[in-house]
Protein backbone atom coordinates (compact mmCIF):
# COMPACT_ATOMS: atom_id res chain seq x y z
CA UNK A 1 0.00 0.00 0.00
CA UNK A 2 1.82 2.94 -1.33
CA UNK A 3 -0.71 5.57 -1.50
CA UNK A 4 -2.74 7.65 0.79
CA UNK A 5 -5.96 8.46 0.20
CA UNK A 6 -7.32 11.87 1.73
CA UNK A 7 -10.79 13.06 2.08
CA UNK A 8 -12.03 16.40 2.36
CA UNK A 9 -15.63 17.39 3.44
CA UNK A 10 -16.69 21.13 4.33
CA UNK A 11 -14.66 22.07 1.29
CA UNK A 12 -17.06 20.40 -0.75
CA UNK A 13 -19.80 22.90 0.67
CA UNK A 14 -17.91 26.23 -1.53
CA UNK A 15 -19.60 25.74 -4.45
CA UNK A 16 -17.96 27.34 -7.38
CA UNK A 17 -14.53 27.78 -4.76
CA UNK A 18 -13.87 24.37 -4.58
CA UNK A 19 -11.76 24.31 -7.36
CA UNK A 20 -9.86 26.74 -5.69
CA UNK A 21 -10.20 25.44 -2.28
CA UNK A 22 -8.52 21.84 -3.71
CA UNK A 23 -5.64 23.33 -5.58
CA UNK A 24 -4.71 25.33 -2.12
CA UNK A 25 -5.07 22.58 -0.28
CA UNK A 26 -3.02 20.05 -2.40
CA UNK A 27 -0.19 22.67 -2.46
CA UNK A 28 -0.14 22.58 1.40
CA UNK A 29 -0.03 19.03 1.41
CA UNK A 30 2.76 19.26 -0.95
CA UNK A 31 4.37 21.54 1.51
CA UNK A 32 3.85 19.59 4.69
CA UNK A 33 4.71 16.53 3.40
CA UNK A 34 8.44 18.04 1.74
CA UNK A 35 11.53 15.87 2.48
CA UNK A 36 9.83 12.65 3.46
CA UNK A 37 9.46 10.69 -0.22
CA UNK A 38 6.57 11.92 -1.75
CA UNK A 39 6.76 12.46 -5.23
CA UNK A 40 3.19 13.37 -6.18
CA UNK A 41 -0.12 15.01 -4.36
CA UNK A 42 -2.70 15.29 -6.77
CA UNK A 43 -6.43 15.56 -6.63
CA UNK A 44 -8.75 12.93 -8.49
CA UNK A 45 -12.44 13.01 -8.47
CA UNK A 46 -13.23 14.43 -5.26
CA UNK A 47 -10.61 13.48 -3.39
CA UNK A 48 -6.61 13.93 -3.26
CA UNK A 49 -4.45 11.28 -3.87
CA UNK A 50 -0.79 10.89 -2.45
CA UNK A 51 1.95 8.71 -3.31
CA UNK A 52 4.77 7.48 -1.20
CA UNK A 53 7.96 6.53 -2.95
CA UNK A 54 8.70 2.85 -1.37
CA UNK A 55 11.36 4.37 1.22
CA UNK A 56 8.90 6.83 2.64
CA UNK A 57 7.19 5.83 6.05
CA UNK A 58 3.70 6.24 6.36
CA UNK A 59 4.04 7.16 10.06
CA UNK A 60 5.54 10.40 9.07
CA UNK A 61 3.11 11.55 6.55
CA UNK A 62 0.75 10.48 9.25
CA UNK A 63 2.52 13.31 11.62
CA UNK A 64 2.73 16.03 8.51
CA UNK A 65 -0.97 15.46 7.36
CA UNK A 66 -2.72 15.24 11.24
CA UNK A 67 -1.48 18.87 10.84
CA UNK A 68 -3.30 19.82 8.01
CA UNK A 69 -6.43 21.71 8.03
CA UNK A 70 -9.07 20.93 5.24
CA UNK A 71 -9.39 17.21 5.79
CA UNK A 72 -11.96 15.03 7.27
CA UNK A 73 -10.27 11.53 7.26
CA UNK A 74 -7.06 9.85 5.10
CA UNK A 75 -6.02 6.23 4.87
CA UNK A 76 -3.17 4.33 3.70
CA UNK A 77 -4.08 2.83 0.79
CA UNK A 78 -3.69 0.58 -1.86
CA UNK A 79 -4.43 0.46 -5.96
CA UNK A 80 -5.43 -2.47 -8.01
CA UNK A 81 -7.02 -2.35 -11.66
CA UNK A 82 -11.19 -2.65 -11.89
CA UNK A 83 -10.93 -6.38 -12.04
CA UNK A 84 -12.50 -7.61 -9.05
CA UNK A 85 -10.44 -11.00 -9.03
CA UNK A 86 -7.56 -8.67 -9.00
CA UNK A 87 -8.73 -6.13 -6.34
CA UNK A 88 -9.55 -9.62 -4.17
CA UNK A 89 -5.71 -10.80 -4.66
CA UNK A 90 -4.06 -7.09 -4.04
CA UNK A 91 -6.50 -7.17 -1.06
CA UNK A 92 -5.79 -10.16 0.35
CA UNK A 93 -1.94 -9.51 0.12
CA UNK A 94 -1.92 -6.73 2.28
CA UNK A 95 -4.74 -8.35 4.75
CA UNK A 96 -1.96 -11.08 4.82
CA UNK A 97 -1.92 -12.72 7.89
CA UNK A 98 -5.02 -10.35 10.05
CA UNK A 99 -7.75 -12.36 11.09
CA UNK A 100 -10.93 -10.89 11.95
CA UNK A 101 -14.88 -12.59 12.68
CA UNK A 102 -16.78 -10.62 10.32
CA UNK A 103 -16.18 -8.05 7.63
CA UNK A 104 -18.06 -6.17 5.37
CA UNK A 105 -16.79 -4.01 1.66
CA UNK A 106 -18.37 -0.70 1.41
CA UNK A 107 -17.67 0.70 -2.09
CA UNK A 108 -17.71 3.93 -3.96
CA UNK A 109 -17.91 4.97 -7.43
CA UNK A 110 -16.16 8.03 -7.70
CA UNK A 111 -16.32 7.36 -11.36
CA UNK A 112 -19.99 6.88 -12.25
CA UNK A 113 -19.39 5.66 -15.55
CA UNK A 114 -17.69 2.37 -14.16
CA UNK A 115 -20.52 -0.15 -15.31
CA UNK A 116 -21.51 -1.43 -11.92
CA UNK A 117 -23.54 -0.28 -9.30
CA UNK A 118 -21.99 -0.36 -5.91
CA UNK A 119 -23.73 -3.06 -4.33
CA UNK A 120 -22.62 -5.24 -7.21
CA UNK A 121 -19.02 -4.48 -7.01
CA UNK A 122 -18.87 -5.03 -2.57
CA UNK A 123 -20.56 -8.17 -3.04
CA UNK A 124 -18.89 -9.67 -5.96
CA UNK A 125 -15.24 -8.62 -3.74
CA UNK A 126 -16.79 -9.75 -0.56
CA UNK A 127 -17.24 -12.98 -1.67
CA UNK A 128 -13.77 -13.25 -3.14
CA UNK A 129 -12.74 -12.46 0.16
CA UNK A 130 -14.83 -14.53 1.74
CA UNK A 131 -14.50 -17.48 0.10
CA UNK A 132 -10.55 -17.28 0.74
CA UNK A 133 -10.45 -16.13 4.39
CA UNK A 134 -14.05 -17.96 5.75
CA UNK A 135 -14.56 -14.62 7.61
CA UNK A 136 -18.65 -13.67 7.92
CA UNK A 137 -19.74 -11.02 6.37
CA UNK A 138 -21.72 -8.64 9.04
CA UNK A 139 -22.83 -5.11 7.37
CA UNK A 140 -24.30 -3.75 10.55
CA UNK A 141 -20.91 -3.86 13.00
CA UNK A 142 -18.27 -5.70 10.89
CA UNK A 143 -14.78 -5.68 13.29
CA UNK A 144 -13.15 -4.83 9.60
CA UNK A 145 -14.50 -2.85 6.66
CA UNK A 146 -12.66 -2.96 3.31
CA UNK A 147 -13.61 0.30 1.91
CA UNK A 148 -13.07 0.57 -2.10
CA UNK A 149 -13.28 3.42 -3.83
CA UNK A 150 -13.42 3.17 -8.22
CA UNK A 151 -11.38 5.85 -9.68
CA UNK A 152 -11.81 5.60 -13.76
CA UNK A 153 -8.26 4.23 -14.20
CA UNK A 154 -8.07 1.80 -10.78
CA UNK A 155 -9.36 1.29 -7.38
CA UNK A 156 -8.46 2.69 -4.07
CA UNK A 157 -8.69 -0.11 -1.53
CA UNK A 158 -8.17 0.91 2.67
CA UNK A 159 -8.89 -0.56 5.55
CA UNK A 160 -9.60 2.12 8.10
CA UNK A 161 -10.02 6.14 8.30
CA UNK A 162 -7.49 8.43 10.47
CA UNK A 163 -9.89 11.48 11.60
CA UNK A 164 -7.62 14.62 9.93
CA UNK A 165 -7.70 18.29 11.14
CA UNK A 166 -11.08 19.48 10.41
CA UNK A 167 -11.16 23.12 9.30
CA UNK A 168 -10.59 24.80 5.90
CA UNK A 169 -7.58 24.56 4.51
CA UNK A 170 -4.60 27.29 5.58
CA UNK A 171 -4.89 30.31 3.17
CA UNK A 172 -8.03 30.27 2.24
CA UNK A 173 -9.75 32.68 4.52
CA UNK A 174 -6.88 36.24 4.93
CA UNK A 175 -4.68 36.77 7.60
CA UNK A 176 -5.02 37.89 11.35
CA UNK A 177 -2.58 38.94 13.76
CA UNK A 178 -3.23 37.17 17.23
CA UNK A 179 -1.83 38.84 20.36
CA UNK A 180 -0.05 35.94 21.93
CA UNK A 181 0.76 35.74 25.78
CA UNK A 182 2.16 32.82 27.29
CA UNK A 183 -1.04 32.06 29.16
CA UNK A 184 -3.80 28.74 28.04
CA UNK A 185 -6.75 31.18 25.98
CA UNK A 186 -4.09 32.84 23.24
CA UNK A 187 -2.94 30.27 21.78
CA UNK A 188 -6.33 28.42 21.48
CA UNK A 189 -7.77 31.47 20.05
CA UNK A 190 -5.05 31.27 17.49
CA UNK A 191 -5.71 27.78 16.72
CA UNK A 192 -9.47 28.31 16.33
CA UNK A 193 -8.81 30.89 13.77
CA UNK A 194 -5.96 28.88 11.57
CA UNK A 195 -8.59 26.10 11.75
CA UNK A 196 -11.14 28.29 10.08
CA UNK A 197 -8.18 28.76 7.17
CA UNK A 198 -6.75 32.14 8.04
CA UNK A 199 -3.03 32.55 8.15
CA UNK A 200 -2.30 34.12 11.94
CA UNK A 201 1.10 36.20 12.70
CA UNK A 202 1.94 37.02 16.13
CA UNK A 203 2.53 39.81 18.79
CA UNK A 204 4.12 39.24 22.29
CA UNK A 205 4.43 42.05 24.88
CA UNK A 206 7.16 41.45 27.36
CA UNK A 207 8.68 43.10 30.18
CA UNK A 208 12.48 41.77 29.70
CA UNK A 209 14.96 42.75 31.17
CA UNK A 210 12.40 43.84 34.00
CA UNK A 211 11.13 40.40 33.96
CA UNK A 212 12.74 37.10 33.17
CA UNK A 213 12.62 35.91 29.05
CA UNK A 214 10.30 33.40 30.00
CA UNK A 215 7.31 34.65 28.47
CA UNK A 216 9.23 34.89 25.42
CA UNK A 217 10.85 31.49 25.58
CA UNK A 218 6.95 30.24 26.03
CA UNK A 219 5.84 31.84 23.22
CA UNK A 220 8.31 30.40 20.96
CA UNK A 221 7.56 26.96 21.61
CA UNK A 222 3.76 27.94 21.08
CA UNK A 223 4.41 29.60 17.73
CA UNK A 224 6.70 26.38 16.62
CA UNK A 225 3.72 24.24 17.70
CA UNK A 226 1.39 25.89 15.88
CA UNK A 227 3.53 26.98 12.61
CA UNK A 228 2.53 23.26 11.70
CA UNK A 229 -0.68 24.23 11.41
CA UNK A 230 0.52 26.68 8.29
CA UNK A 231 4.06 26.05 7.80
CA UNK A 232 5.12 29.73 8.40
CA UNK A 233 4.85 32.30 10.83
CA UNK A 234 6.29 35.39 12.49
CA UNK A 235 6.01 37.05 15.76
CA UNK A 236 6.96 40.63 16.96
CA UNK A 237 8.72 40.53 20.26
CA UNK A 238 7.68 43.64 22.20
CA UNK A 239 9.41 45.53 24.74
CA UNK A 240 6.73 46.64 27.16
CA UNK A 241 8.32 47.42 30.17
CA UNK A 242 9.40 50.93 29.85
CA UNK A 243 5.79 51.90 28.51
CA UNK A 244 3.83 50.14 31.55
CA UNK A 245 6.34 52.21 33.74
CA UNK A 246 5.26 55.20 32.02
CA UNK A 247 2.35 54.40 32.88
CA UNK A 248 2.46 53.89 36.19
CA UNK A 249 3.50 57.05 36.75
CA UNK A 250 0.99 58.89 35.50
CA UNK A 251 -1.99 57.26 35.80
CA UNK A 252 -4.15 55.90 38.85
CA UNK A 253 -3.69 52.48 39.74
CA UNK A 254 -7.44 51.37 38.82
CA UNK A 255 -6.96 52.47 34.96
CA UNK A 256 -3.54 50.93 34.52
CA UNK A 257 -4.82 47.45 33.45
CA UNK A 258 -6.93 48.75 30.66
CA UNK A 259 -4.49 51.66 29.69
CA UNK A 260 -1.84 48.86 29.08
CA UNK A 261 -4.38 47.14 27.10
CA UNK A 262 -4.81 49.50 25.09
CA UNK A 263 -1.62 50.10 24.41
CA UNK A 264 -0.93 46.65 23.20
CA UNK A 265 -3.51 46.76 20.84
CA UNK A 266 -2.20 50.07 19.04
CA UNK A 267 0.74 48.53 18.64
CA UNK A 268 -0.72 45.13 17.38
CA UNK A 269 -2.68 47.24 15.18
CA UNK A 270 0.12 49.08 13.43
CA UNK A 271 1.98 45.64 12.93
CA UNK A 272 -0.97 43.87 11.80
CA UNK A 273 -1.81 46.95 9.48
CA UNK A 274 1.72 46.12 8.09
CA UNK A 275 1.54 43.01 7.95
CA UNK A 276 -1.96 43.24 5.81
CA UNK A 277 -3.73 41.74 8.66
CA UNK A 278 -7.82 41.73 8.44
CA UNK A 279 -8.34 42.07 11.73
CA UNK A 280 -6.85 40.88 15.26
CA UNK A 281 -7.40 38.00 17.62
CA UNK A 282 -7.29 37.91 21.17
CA UNK A 283 -7.78 35.38 23.51
CA UNK A 284 -10.57 37.05 25.74
CA UNK A 285 -13.51 35.51 27.20
CA UNK A 286 -16.10 37.49 28.65
CA UNK A 287 -15.65 37.18 32.43
CA UNK A 288 -12.95 35.03 32.66
CA UNK A 289 -10.77 37.55 34.74
CA UNK A 290 -11.77 40.92 36.47
CA UNK A 291 -10.40 42.89 33.67
CA UNK A 292 -12.45 41.06 31.08
CA UNK A 293 -15.87 42.37 31.74
CA UNK A 294 -17.96 43.48 28.68
CA UNK A 295 -17.25 46.82 29.61
CA UNK A 296 -13.59 46.85 29.81
CA UNK A 297 -13.96 44.84 26.85
CA UNK A 298 -15.57 47.53 25.11
CA UNK A 299 -13.30 50.72 26.67
CA UNK A 300 -9.93 48.81 25.41
CA UNK A 301 -11.20 47.98 21.83
CA UNK A 302 -12.09 51.13 21.38
CA UNK A 303 -8.37 52.15 21.09
CA UNK A 304 -8.07 50.54 18.11
CA UNK A 305 -10.06 50.70 14.43
CA UNK A 306 -9.36 47.53 13.24
CA UNK A 307 -11.55 44.60 13.85
CA UNK A 308 -10.73 42.45 17.16
CA UNK A 309 -12.02 38.81 16.58
CA UNK A 310 -12.44 36.68 20.07
CA UNK A 311 -12.91 33.35 19.45
CA UNK A 312 -13.27 32.28 22.52
CA UNK A 313 -15.44 34.93 23.85
CA UNK A 314 -18.37 32.47 24.77
CA UNK A 315 -16.37 29.75 26.27
CA UNK A 316 -15.46 28.13 29.88
CA UNK A 317 -12.14 28.08 30.97
CA UNK A 318 -12.62 23.93 31.40
CA UNK A 319 -13.48 23.81 27.43
CA UNK A 320 -10.43 25.94 26.69
CA UNK A 321 -8.00 24.41 28.54
CA UNK A 322 -9.28 20.75 27.38
CA UNK A 323 -8.70 22.35 24.01
CA UNK A 324 -5.71 23.62 25.05
CA UNK A 325 -4.51 19.99 25.88
CA UNK A 326 -5.85 18.38 22.42
CA UNK A 327 -3.34 20.68 20.43
CA UNK A 328 -0.86 20.53 23.00
CA UNK A 329 -0.18 24.01 24.09
CA UNK A 330 -1.28 23.66 27.48
CA UNK A 331 1.94 22.13 28.83
CA UNK A 332 3.88 25.17 27.56
CA UNK A 333 1.15 27.67 29.08
CA UNK A 334 1.44 25.97 32.51
CA UNK A 335 5.65 26.45 32.69
CA UNK A 336 5.71 29.63 34.83
CA UNK A 337 6.57 32.92 34.02
CA UNK A 338 5.89 36.42 35.17
CA UNK A 339 3.33 37.77 33.00
CA UNK A 340 4.01 41.36 31.96
CA UNK A 341 0.28 42.36 33.35
CA UNK A 342 1.18 41.26 36.72
CA UNK A 343 3.86 43.62 36.52
CA UNK A 344 3.06 47.29 38.42
CA UNK A 345 -0.50 45.67 38.98
CA UNK A 346 -2.57 47.52 41.12
CA UNK A 347 -4.87 45.82 43.96
CA UNK A 348 -7.86 46.48 42.66
CA UNK A 349 -8.04 47.13 38.53
CA UNK A 350 -11.23 48.62 37.60
CA UNK A 351 -13.78 46.32 36.62
CA UNK A 352 -15.79 48.71 34.68
CA UNK A 353 -13.79 51.57 33.61
CA UNK A 354 -15.97 54.31 32.12
CA UNK A 355 -14.37 55.34 28.66
CA UNK A 356 -14.40 59.14 29.53
CA UNK A 357 -12.06 58.20 33.09
CA UNK A 358 -9.62 56.55 30.77
CA UNK A 359 -9.51 59.28 27.77
CA UNK A 360 -8.76 61.61 30.84
CA UNK A 361 -6.14 59.25 32.25
CA UNK A 362 -4.50 58.52 28.73
CA UNK A 363 -3.79 62.79 28.20
CA UNK A 364 -1.28 62.46 30.71
CA UNK A 365 0.47 60.19 28.34
CA UNK A 366 2.15 61.52 25.07
CA UNK A 367 0.52 57.85 23.50
CA UNK A 368 1.54 58.03 19.52
CA UNK A 369 5.14 58.41 20.52
CA UNK A 370 4.62 55.17 22.94
CA UNK A 371 3.27 53.20 20.22
CA UNK A 372 5.59 54.44 17.44
CA UNK A 373 8.98 53.35 19.76
CA UNK A 374 7.41 50.30 20.82
CA UNK A 375 6.45 49.44 16.71
CA UNK A 376 9.54 50.29 15.96
CA UNK A 377 11.79 48.34 18.30
CA UNK A 378 9.81 45.04 17.53
CA UNK A 379 12.13 42.20 16.72
CA UNK A 380 10.88 39.97 14.43
CA UNK A 381 10.82 36.59 14.40
CA UNK A 382 10.37 33.72 11.63
CA UNK A 383 9.00 30.16 12.07
CA UNK A 384 9.03 27.15 9.53
CA UNK A 385 7.94 24.11 9.24
CA UNK A 386 8.62 21.65 8.19
CA UNK A 387 11.80 23.03 6.28
CA UNK A 388 12.98 26.68 6.15
CA UNK A 389 11.17 28.99 3.35
CA UNK A 390 14.13 29.12 0.77
P1 LIG B 1 -4.12 34.30 28.00
O1 LIG B 1 -4.26 32.98 28.64
O2 LIG B 1 -4.19 34.25 26.51
O3 LIG B 1 -2.95 35.07 28.52
P2 LIG B 1 -5.81 35.48 29.90
O4 LIG B 1 -7.04 34.81 30.29
O5 LIG B 1 -4.62 35.37 30.79
O6 LIG B 1 -5.40 35.07 28.43
P3 LIG B 1 -5.45 38.24 29.86
O7 LIG B 1 -4.10 37.98 30.35
O8 LIG B 1 -6.33 39.19 30.56
O9 LIG B 1 -6.26 36.94 29.71
O10 LIG B 1 -5.33 38.70 28.34
C1 LIG B 1 -6.40 38.77 27.46
C2 LIG B 1 -5.82 38.72 26.05
O11 LIG B 1 -4.94 39.82 25.84
C3 LIG B 1 -4.95 37.50 25.85
O12 LIG B 1 -5.70 36.36 25.50
C4 LIG B 1 -4.06 37.94 24.72
O13 LIG B 1 -4.72 37.87 23.47
C5 LIG B 1 -3.83 39.41 25.09
N1 LIG B 1 -2.61 39.52 25.89
C6 LIG B 1 -2.49 39.57 27.23
N2 LIG B 1 -1.20 39.67 27.61
C7 LIG B 1 -0.46 39.66 26.48
C8 LIG B 1 0.94 39.71 26.18
N3 LIG B 1 1.84 39.79 27.15
N4 LIG B 1 1.32 39.69 24.90
C9 LIG B 1 0.42 39.61 23.91
N5 LIG B 1 -0.91 39.55 24.12
C10 LIG B 1 -1.35 39.57 25.38
MG1 LIG C 1 -2.67 36.16 30.33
Amino acid sequence: MRSIVVHYKELALKGRNRPWFVQILVQNLKNALKGIGVPRVRSVMGRIEIDLAPEASFEAARERIRHVFGIANFSLAGRAPHDFQALADAILADLADIEVPTFRVSARRADKRIPFTSPQIEREVGGLIKQAKGWKVDLDDAALTIHLEMLPDHAFYFFGKIPGAGGLPSGTSGRLTCLVSGGIDSPVAAYRMMRRGCTVSFVHFHSYPILSRASQEKVREIVTLLTQYQQHARVAMVAFGELQQQVVLAVPPQYRVVIYRRLMLRIAEQLARKWKSRALVTGEAVGQVASQTLENMTVIAEACSLEILRPLVGMDKDEISDQAEAIGSLTISNIPDQDCCTLFMPRHPATRARLADVLRAEAALPIAEMVAGAVAAATIEEFSYPVPRA
